[in-house]
């Protein structure tokens, strides 16, 4: 897999969290020779590219609480069949993973969009330096 941009801190915890869902569902429907599939996998460069550039960066509120809507409607219905598959299941696989999610539902949404604080921002600064 390629492409994938480094993703510190709680956007890391967010890739991981979506990348053990993506598996889940992909071993169960898509039977392919690898986990993930293509497919999946074209999935995930998707989404680590969107968590890179979440304008909220590492006070990003959890995706299903999130104000802005950055997924192209195609990729938030894949997201929604992978999210209602695998949720439910990642409490027995992924507990811990699971429970931070929980948990991070229940920050509140920060009020102001911030105009430096992605991940993309910042690692864009420290390349200029
Ligand atoms: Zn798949």
């Amino acid at each position: 897999m390629n492409k994938l941009h480094h993703l510190p801190g709680q956007l890391g915890i967010e890739y991981k969290t979506i990348s053990e869902m993506v598996t889940i569902y992909c071993k169960a429907h898509h039977h392919a020779d690898s986990i993930p599939c293509a497919e999946c996998q074209s999935f995930l460069v998707y989404a680590n590219e969107k968590l890179d550039r979440c304008p909220y960066g590492q006070i990003k509120p959890t995706c299903n609480k999130c104000p802005i809507h950055c997924y192209k409607s195609n990729r938030r219905e894949q997201a929604k069949k992978i999210m209602r598959y695998a949720g439910p299941r990642m409490l027995l696989w992924h507990p811990i993973l699971a429970l931070k999610h929980i948990i991070g539902e229940q920050r509140s949404i920060p009020s102001r969009i911030p105009h430096t604080a992605s991940n993309r921002h910042i690692r864009h600064k420290h390349k200029k330096k």
